[in-house]
């Protein structure tokens, strides 16, 4: 992506320059890539040293590949290697910040802490960013005193790769603040749809109900798993098969959505006996190396 100049992000009295992000799991480290490389200073957190260090690599590898596949120029690889810091500190990684984004586990008790710790933190002209899946962006704001300023900022995975950001609106988010974030996203080499606040939103939604049926017709016996997923790839023009998609994104991130889309959305989305299995087996995906598929170490 060609850089333009140091970004300004203004809208209403807001400029962002700085960008922490919350969480260096798999969503982390792909919002702290599209943040540096879109020109933003960037602060990417994690209570682990182990997701740092994993977190480095990745998004120094990403740099590389970028430049070698002529996406990126050399300088601007370098650029925002610079521009990007982590850290395990919150209060370092927010005090400066113009925008936070949140990308720590799909639990909402967590994410409501978080809120409460940054709002106490993070400069008063801030905005609060959630990148959940599904959760109510609404809750997490009522635990801030800046409602108006929370936001959700939905990324998809690979966050290098895929190009929507599903913005969404909380009951008070004001209207300046989601035209930051559309800002902001456009920059991040980003298409923005709002969405009002509903649980999982459009994509979570439906991706979760796909996702949920395909695990039924697995514990039914209907076809194999590599079959089911061929089936919608070549029959239904999806690029991905539901299987190869949730080993991606996560078994636990899935399970807890379907367990959410169910408590609010009711019996449609109840969680297939089958998923709930395989998470307790410890099969979630890519990241431990088996999911609904196995994957070698280095594949
Ligand atoms: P992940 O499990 O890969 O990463 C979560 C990271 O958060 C871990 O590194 C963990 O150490 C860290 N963490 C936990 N508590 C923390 C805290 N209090 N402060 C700082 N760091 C903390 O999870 P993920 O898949 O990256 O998902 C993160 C969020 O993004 C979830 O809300 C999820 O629903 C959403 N999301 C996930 C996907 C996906 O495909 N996985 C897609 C879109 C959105």
């Amino acid at each position: 992506m060609a850089l333009g100049p140091v970004p300004r992000g203004s809208f209403g009295r807001v400029t962002v320059r700085s960008v922490a992000v919350l969480g260096a799991g798999l969503m982390g480290r792909g919002i702290a890539y599209v943040s540096a490389v879109g020109g933003y200073r960037t602060l990417l957190q994690d209570t682990s040293n182990g997701a740092l260090d994993k977190a480095g690599a990745e998004i120094s590898a990403l740099l590389e590949k970028g430049t070698a596949t002529g996406k990126l120029k050399g300088e601007e690889a370098a650029a925002a290697h610079q521009r990007l810091l982590t850290c395990r500190g919150i209060e370092e990684a927010v005090r400066d910040a113009d925008l936070v984004i949140e990308a720590v586990p799909e639990d909402i008790q967590v994410k409501v802490e978080l809120f409460a710790s940054r709002d106490k933190l993070a400069p008063r002209h801030a905005i609060l960013a959630s990148n959940t899946s599904s959760l109510s962006i609404t809750e997490m704001a009522a635990a801030t005193a800046r409602a108006p300023q929370v936001v959700g900022m939905h990324f998809f995975n690979p966050v290098h790769r895929m190009r929507l950001l599903e913005i969404v609106r909380a009951l008070e988010t004001s209207e300046s603040t989601l035209q930051l974030a559309a800002e902001v996203g456009t920059r991040m080499g980003k298409e923005c749809v709002t969405v009002r606040e509903s649980p999982g939103f459009v994509t979570s939604r439906i991706n979760a109900m796909i996702g949920n049926e395909a695990f039924y017709m697995l514990q039914e016996g209907i076809a194999s798993a590599a079959d089911i997923d061929r089936a919608l790839k070549l029959g239904l023009n999806h690029p991905m098969g539901p299987f190869e998609l949730v080993d991606l994104v996560g078994l636990d991130t899935r399970l807890a959505i379907l367990k959410f889309l169910h408590r609010t959305l009711g019996e449609k989305f109840r969680p297939c006996p089958l998923i709930e299995q395989y998470v307790a087996a410890g099969r979630l995906g890519r990241k431990s190396g088996r999911g609904v598929f196995d994957y070698p170490a280095g594949t």
